[in-house]
């Protein structure tokens, strides 16, 4: 058990099972697979690690606590823990890759980072990480999600980054992608594609889940030495799968701890009404990797839905097909509603406000609590919903 994950990943490069691998322009390839060894390199580099470690330590405010939430426990007859990822800078776990990934572009001599973001969450991360770091940042971003998200929009203008609007196809976050690629391909030799989850390409699921990893790590160590052993199931949402690796690593070889991914269902089972791409997905092929993919019955990539933008990407990182494949990952579903309900419980049991996307992580623990009484569930809280709060009070007000 305790090799098996590793070993088993590792064999052949870059594919996780069936999953991942570079389809990709072949001009592309040497560049990728030289970003690889040189990030294999440093990832061993004494010097690259202190300074990773720094920037996360008094940058980003690592390690992040494992908080016990004590009235959702009480409420729900579990123990009920939350590993808080929305207490980073910026607001979410993504600061963790960003901070990797600017980096390492600046240590393989890279003058740029470019990046897509959708709602525009990887887009601040990444322009915060390259304004702290001295690179040109590019953000490519769908035109209806730069008019949705203006104050994150304003957030990367003022943090000097250079947003780039797209007005391809939808409009949003898979546009976004493809002309970010296309970008890329004139500039590789003086910029690095800065990826927003462990999603495109070998190398960079593989190097995004290296700089998530630490997620997992703190929330191991942190576990056992608040409570003496580990928790019973941990459980964490899957957009593009980065949050949710990097917490799951940490646990992955216990093979007493169950796990658990969570899709969002937004609003319904039909293909175009939510994002579950593990759930409701055929194996398919975009932004040059193999995964999951929603499609419609054309074989198209279909819309992918859910009322927390973060999550509505209609594929999902080669390693999470691979973790269902083997069973050693169970994926579930919640929907818009539930959600936003568990937004709301959150907030008024323990004054945190998650957000939507890590809602649909703390909806499923509090689905499943009658089933674990007594029991020890960790979630992870991948960030904090300060930027949805007036989405929420818009569309979903509660009385008071
Ligand atoms: C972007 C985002 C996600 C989804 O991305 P993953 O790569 O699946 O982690 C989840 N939670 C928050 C707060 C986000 O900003």
């Amino acid at each position: 058990m305790e090799t098996y994950m590793k070993d088993k990943i590792s064999e052949q490069e870059g594919y996780f099972g069936i999953y991942g691998g570079q389809y990709i322009d072949e001009s592309l390839k040497t560049e990728f697979n030289n970003i690889y060894s040189q990030f294999l390199k440093l990832k061993d580099d004494e010097e690259f690690q202190n300074e990773f470690k720094d920037l996360l330590e008094h940058f980003s405010c690592r390690p992040t606590p494992v908080y016990y939430a004590k009235n959702l426990s009480k409420k729900t007859e579990c123990d009920i823990y939350l590993k808080r990822e929305d207490l980073n800078h910026t607001g979410a776990h993504k600061i963790n890759h960003c901070l990797g990934e600017a980096l390492l572009a600046k240590k393989i001599g890279k003058k740029k980072v470019i990046a897509e973001t959708g709602a525009g969450q990887h887009g601040v991360a990444m322009a915060t990480a390259a304004a702290l770091l001295g690179l040109e940042c590019d953000i490519y971003m769908g035109d209806v999600d730069i008019k949705k998200a203006m104050p994150n929009v304003n957030r990367m203008k003022i943090l000097g980054a250079n947003v780039i609007s797209v007005h391809s196809g939808q409009k949003t976050l898979k546009e976004a992608v493809d002309k970010a690629f296309e970008a890329y391909l004139n500039e590789y030799e003086t910029a690095l594609y800065a990826i927003g989850s462990v999603v495109g390409p070998h190398p960079f699921p593989s190097i995004v889940e290296y700089f998530q990893s630490i997620v997992g790590k703190e929330a191991r160590e942190q576990f056992i030495n608040m409570t003496g052993g580990l928790p019973d199931c941990v459980i964490a949402c899957v957009g593009g799968g980065s949050n949710s690796i990097g917490i799951f690593n940490g646990f992955i070889n216990d093979k007493e701890v169950e796990i658990y991914g969570v899709e969002p269902l937004g609003k319904g089972e039909k293909i175009g009404e939510n994002a579950a791409s593990l759930t409701y997905g055929r194996e398919g092929i975009i932004h040059g990797f193999k995964c999951l993919l929603l499609q419609n019955e054309d074989n198209t990539v279909a819309d992918a839905y859910s009322v927390a933008s973060g999550l509505d990407y209609p594929g999902v990182g080669p390693k999470h097909c691979y973790l269902k494949d083997i069973g050693r990952v169970q994926y579930k579903t919640i929907n818009d509603n539930e959600a936003i309900d568990a937004f709301y419980e959150l907030s008024r049991t323990e004054g945190i406000i998650p957000a939507l996307e890590s809602s649909h992580a703390v909806a499923y623990g509090l689905k499943i609590a009658k089933d674990y009484k007594g029991k020890k569930l960790l979630i992870n809280l991948s960030g904090r919903g300060d930027k949805d709060i007036e989405f929420v009070l818009e569309n979903y007000p509660r009385t008071f």
